[in-house]
């Protein structure tokens, strides 16, 4: 019985080896499985047939029934058109074609009943339809009885080329799912099946395909997105599952002395409760003997990094080293100034890594790592080159996670025997659905809380006439000793476009902030790393007044003194890049502002987003609409995670359903962690096939 629904395509009915090619490649099927869960996106209620005098404007579209006359062949050349009256007892409306002409003229008969479904649109104030479906009324029959909610299935130009349009592949899945009949197996527990009484998988096929009614529509959906989400997430826990049972962990129970002497002596502040409480899961994992993989959530400015410094002093003290990794030079460099200061005085060996490292440093650096004298090892992506090789490596530190590929994550475990504690930082938060499932495998902590005495950030939206009072209240700023950056959006580093827009940017603030009174800063990606270095060590001390600069110094950077942030066409950013930018000012104990320059062309979405920036500072709500405007695939680089390809559920709007599908995994794997009971038999095997299948995509990617 499993084995029908991994018929390859091409031995369902009516696909010929053009249709099996165009299927694998144009959509990724491959089986009668992969064809079956091809949904319809939309379905139109054929039940309805309307009078022709019902139609109305914002109907998308109608089905009506009549009689043909006035059939004309008009205009000329490539503006030929075919032309036919409909009538019914209300009135008569036009039906037109463009293509395909001759053979549409031959099939259209006077005097015959014809059922037409089509996109009705004004044209000269009266109604007509362009390229409608039209059909005598005989041969329709069946479908106008059987079929009441017709489906719809996303087709492409290529696809409607080997008769796959919707309708063509409707057809080819009404017979498949005709003939699977009794042979697709159920993949749910029985007992989840039950108590929560889903309809069985081969009535939730059927339905989503060919409904009978819309009741009949949303108890099939409801349990295929069940299915869906269930499925990602038993996955998720099952490899954590085996990770914890087959992986030991460093035990670091002791907390020593760095920790106790920093703890007491340098740290120049109390810990929010927020952060006191993932201290205490993150030494919970840690002296579990089970190795840590833990996702840290916070807003930005909550202090993660605070948090990871102590986690790293907690591997020193038990005999460790640790390292950590972050996206950029810029943020490397800041993190490892940072932490250098942090721990002065404390005799810590901390080293910085990165691309542009000297070779005679890199060297020594190296020696240093695998005699153990050096502890801490902060860095970007140089820190997981092959020829880094630690003496103990026991905690490791990725800042920015989305920045970087699982497989990057995956070699940094394999520089110990052991597998060293991970926790992984996101740079602004992401909403709890996505962590679920981008993250799903790892363990999660949330600061909630902001450090004290923060004042919250003023956020204005200006468009760009109002610019020399922006400019005037940044001189003012600079009179009082703040400082200013002024962010140009720059999508990609390669775009001379946008680097043009910056240098023009950079030529117009010189004009109206000119030297010597002023000094400007400038910085973007395409500069060598020392001149970057150079330019924000020059701002950091203070030397220049202005920071002309790309989106380079997006995440991390951190100098309290400036206080304002002014982003040029903040309509092209991304809502999270803005939250993050935004959280280069306010870090310091000067009430700060953020200005958000923009054209009067603004998109709906462009709107709701900046209107949201001058709404709220809460990262996690702005992560919220974030992906409601954009929806999963889109954020923070996710495109190239196969796991958000969603078929039916919604992160967005189906998360009660996602944290029911979760829960319903975690109790599922208490009880049959092997998944090796009888009954849950059928679900082994559907998870061993996604296994497969996802192993198979990474392999080919
Ligand atoms: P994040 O990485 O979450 O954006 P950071 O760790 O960089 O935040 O912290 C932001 C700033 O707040 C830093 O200057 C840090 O020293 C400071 N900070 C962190 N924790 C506290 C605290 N509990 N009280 C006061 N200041 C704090
Ligand atoms: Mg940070």
């Amino acid at each position: 019985m499993e084995h029908y629904i991994n018929t390859p395509i091409k031995y369902v009915k009516g696909v010929g080896p053009a249709k099996e090619s165009s299927f694998s490649s144009e959509l990724g099927i491959m089986t009668l499985g992969d064809l079956l869960y091809y949904f319809p996106f939309r379905y139109i209620d054929r039940s309805k047939i309307y009078l022709i005098s019902e139609i109305r404007e914002e109907m998308p579209y109608v089905q009506i029934k009549g009689k043909l006359s006035n059939l004309q062949t008009l205009g000329s050349g490539r503006s030929t058109r075919l032309s036919v009256l409909l009538h019914d007892e209300s009135g008569s409306i036009e039906l037109v074609w463009f293509a395909g002409i001759k053979w549409i003229r031959e099939k259209l008969v006077y005097g015959k009943e014809y059922i037409v479904f089509g996109r009705p649109s004004l044209f000269n104030k009266r109604f007509n339809i362009t390229h409608p479906e039209i059909e005598a009324i005989d041969t329709e029959k069946e479908i106008i009885t059987n079929i009441k909610l017709q489906p719809f299935y996303n087709s492409s130009e290529k696809l409607t080329r080997r008769g796959l349009d919707s309708k063509g592949i409707a057809k080819i899945i009404y017979q498949a799912v005709k003939n699977a009949s009794g042979l697709i197996p159920e993949i749910l527990p029985p007992s989840l099946l039950k108590k929560y009484q889903f309809v069985s998988r081969e009535k939730a096929i059927q339905a989503i395909h060919y409904p009978e009614n819309l009741n009949q529509l949303e108890t099939a959906r409801k349990r295929l997105k069940f299915e869906e989400l269930f499925f990602i997430q038993l996955r998720l826990l099952k490899q954590k599952l085996i990770r914890t049972e087959k992986v030991k962990g460093h035990v670091f129970v002791k907390v020593g002395e760095k920790f106790k002497r920093f703890y007491e002596e340098n740290l120049p502040f109390v810990l929010t409760n927020a952060q006191k409480k993932v201290m205490r899961e993150i030494r919970s994992d840690m002296g579990s003997g089970k190795q840590m993989n833990r996702l840290l959530q916070g807003d930005v400015g909550s202090g993660k990094t605070l948090v990871a410094l102590l986690g790293m002093l907690l591997s020193v003290d038990n005999g460790f080293q640790a390292c950590m990794m972050a996206p950029t030079e810029i943020l490397a460099q800041q993190h490892f100034n940072g932490i250098s200061k942090f721990l002065q005085g404390l005799d810590i060996e901390v080293e910085l890594l990165t691309g542009s490292t000297k070779t005679k440093k890199r060297r020594v650096i190296h020696e240093g790592l695998l005699n153990g004298k050096l502890q801490l090892l902060i860095g970007t992506h140089a820190l997981i080159e092959d020829t880094v090789q630690f003496k103990e490596l026991g905690f490791v530190v990725i800042d920015e996670q989305h920045r970087f590929g699982v497989a990057q994550r995956a070699k940094l475990w394999n520089k110990s025997k052991i597998p060293p504690h991970i926790l992984v930082m996101t740079a602004t938060p992401i909403p709890r659905t996505l962590a679920m499932t981008l993250y799903g495998d790892l363990d999660y902590s949330v600061i909630d809380e902001l450090p004290p005495g923060r004042k919250e950030i003023k956020t204005h939206h200006f468009y760009d006439k109002n610019r020399l009072k922006v400019f005037g209240f940044m001189r003012q700023q600079i009179e009082e000793g703040r400082q200013v950056y002024v962010v140009y959006p720059l999508i990609k580093e390669s775009e001379t476009l946008d680097l043009k827009d910056l240098e023009d940017g950079y030529e117009s603030i010189l004009r109206d902030f000119p030297r010597p009174k002023y000094q400007i800063s400038i910085l973007h990606g395409k500069m060598k790393p020392a001149d970057k270095d150079f330019e924000m060590a020059r701002f950091a001390k203070g030397e220049t007044q202005i920071m002309v600069s790309t989106t380079v110094i997006e995440v991390g950077v951190d100098v309290p003194n400036a206080s304002v942030m002014v982003i040029e066409n903040a309509e092209r950013f991304g809502l999270s890049q803005l939250h993050q930018l935004r959280g280069r000012v306010g870090r310091g104990a000067e009430q700060s502002y953020c200005i958000l320059m923009s054209s009067y062309k603004l998109t709906s979405d462009g709107k709701k987003r900046l209107q949201t920036m001058v709404d709220t500072t809460d990262g996690f709500e702005i992560a919220d609409v974030d992906l409601k405007l954009r929806g999963p695939g889109d954020m923070h680089g996710t495109q190239q995670s196969g796991i958000l390809d969603l078929k039916i559920a919604d992160l967005v709007k189906d998360e009660k359903i996602l944290k029911f599908a979760r829960e319903k995994a975690i109790e599922l794997l208490e009880l049959d962690p092997h998944l090796s009971l009888p009954e849950n038999k059928q679900t082994s095997i559907h998870l061993q096939k996604m296994e497969n299948r996802s192993r198979n995509w990474i392999e080919i990617s």
